[in-house]
């Protein structure tokens, strides 16, 4: 196919906003074959291949989109494939703008090429596509335990068993797939996605333990003891944050992760749930990142009318990716900026009734260099609410810390690794993702687990060397 050079990316096809405002199917609808190759078609095929040194993973972008180009799908998925255990996931929430689209050098006089479109479109073809699966790997007869289903966690086993470990991913919830399935709502990455992407490392033979609570149903300790050489730790930062302010206890006062787990994990949504979910006419999110907007987003297709983002920075502080916010004026969300609550007000029977704010200014920058609000002063106001989302962040669960003896975490909880091989304090104790660094994004999370995987491949061949 000749070289597409329009300036502008292939436009995704998307449900309209006033219809996907209502339901909670996936909003963008993915490229047909014709735009694939079109988009395809814009990649340069650049020698010094600076899109590849923006993705935490280092995939071959030129060489999948190269197969692309050629209509040769299945290739450009297994090109994708040796480096990304979930490329259907991440070509659709990778945050691509300040990631490999960021550094694509046909976004230096136009749009960069659309490479997360086109990673999604590849993962979602070979999806359904009959092709054959990669041959299994020649096991090893050596054990690794990995704690945690998320990202991070599934991406250290998929590299693990490629090598021959036998890997068992021992999960607390339910179901696999960590934040992309508890966290990431359905309009944005469905479930199915990714327990096809768990299905195709269960065939290359990861075992997943759902159910087991590692600190409570079995110790790291216990877990040494049933032969596994190494464990490793992704056990993510799922212990949310909140603001310390009154009336944080009050009924219709949700976190973010409370919330978005009711309704994507537990299908409140749907008529017929057994996990009930406050539906609020005005709902308050109180954050800017992209938890924000989720609950957000979530809370107008559960029928609020109004539903506001409270946030303390500016529009242009929004850490939230450009495309959620986008999305989420188009869906009519109020963005109320520059914004702090004070006050959570409720009712004597103890249900909220709406929240008091000051108005902020931006002041010198901090030690983030994004500039520090601070409080205008008689600026007090109320707005009145049904419910108030608290999005503000998270921190890494303290259970696993506290039952592992000599594990080392910082101040925030986090445990303290070596750097990027993600060595513990514990000899043999491996960690990463939102563990580690705190929450951060999906493809960093995986990053670190298959990096930490080479790591615990070289520990234990070591071992055995020595004995
Ligand atoms: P997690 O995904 O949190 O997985 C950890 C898993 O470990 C969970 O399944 C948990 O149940 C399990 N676990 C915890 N403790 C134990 C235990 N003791 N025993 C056994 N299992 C345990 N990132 C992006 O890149 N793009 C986005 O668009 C994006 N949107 C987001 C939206 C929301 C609502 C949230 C919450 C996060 C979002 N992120 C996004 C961040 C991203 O999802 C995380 O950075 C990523 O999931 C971290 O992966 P992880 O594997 O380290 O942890
Ligand atoms: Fe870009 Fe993410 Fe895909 Fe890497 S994994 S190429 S950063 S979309
Ligand atoms: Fe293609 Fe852009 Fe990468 Fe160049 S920088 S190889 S144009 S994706």
């Amino acid at each position: 196919m000749a070289r597409n050079m329009s300036p502008k990316k292939t436009e995704m096809p998307a449900q309209p906003a006033d219809v996907r405002s209502r339901n909670f199917e996936e909003v963008a609808l993915g490229y047909t074959h014709e735009m694939a190759l079109a988009e395809a078609a814009r990649c340069l095929q650049c020698k010094h291949k600076p899109c590849v040194s923006g993705c935490p993973v280092g995939i071959d972008i030129p060489g999948f989109i190269g197969k692309i180009a050629e209509d040769d799908m299945e290739s450009a998925y297994r090109i994708l494939i040796q480096d990304n255990a979930l490329p259907a996931v991440c070509g659709r929430v990778c945050p691509q703008e300040s990631q490999c689209e960021g550094v694509c050098v046909r976004g230096i006089k136009g749009e960069s090429v659309g490479i997360g479109r086109l990673e999604r479109y590849a993962a979602d073809w070979f999806a359904t596509h009959a092709c054959d699966l990669p041959p299994k790997p020649v096991p090893n007869g050596l054990r690794v335990a990995v704690v945690g289903a998320g990202p991070s966690g599934l991406a250290a086993a998929g590299e693990l068993a490629r090598m021959g470990y036998e890997v068992t991913i021992y999960e607390a919830l339910h179901v696999a797939g960590g934040v992309l399935v508890y966290g990431i709502p359905e309009f944005r990455l469905p479930r199915a996605i990714v327990l096809n992407e768990v299905k195709a490392l269960e065939e290359l033979g990861v075992k997943v333990e759902t159910n087991v609570v590692i600190g409570r149903t079995l110790t790291v300790d216990e877990l040494f003891d049933m032969g596994h050489e190494a464990v490793y730790i992704g056990s993510g930062a799922g212990l949310p944050n909140f603001m310390n302010i009154p009336g944080e206890s009050l009924k219709g006062v949700y976190s973010a992760n409370e919330y978005l787990t009711r309704i994507n994990l537990m299908n409140a949504f749907l008529k017929d749930a057994t996990t009930p979910v406050m539906a609020g006419k005005r709902v308050a999110v109180v954050g800017g990142g992209n938890v924000a907007m989720d609950a957000a987003r979530c809370a107008r297709r559960m029928g609020a009318q109004e539903v506001y983002i409270v946030y303390r920075r500016g529009m242009q502080e929004l850490p939230a990716r450009h495309e959620e916010v986008e999305h989420a004026v188009e869906e009519g969300i109020i963005f109320k900026t520059l914004t702090n609550p004070v006050r959570i007000l409720g009712d004597d029977k103890g249900w909220v009734t709406g929240i008091e704010c000051v108005e902020m200014d931006l002041g010198e920058p901090d030690a983030s260099g994004r500039r520090r609000p601070v409080v205008k002063e008689g600026s007090e106001f109320t707005l009145a609410m049904d419910t108030v989302i608290i999005a503000i962040g998270t921190s890494p669960n303290p259970l696993l810390r506290n039952t592992t003896p000599g594990l080392d975490t910082n101040k925030w909880g986090c445990f303290i690794t070596n750097g990027p091989d993600g060595l513990t304090s514990r000899e043999g104790v491996y960690a990463g993702g939102d563990a580690v660094t705190g929450s951060a994004t999906v493809i960093l999370a995986m990053g670190a687990g298959k990096q930490a995987a080479r790591a615990i491949d070289q520990y234990i061949q070591e071992k055995h060397a020595n004995e």
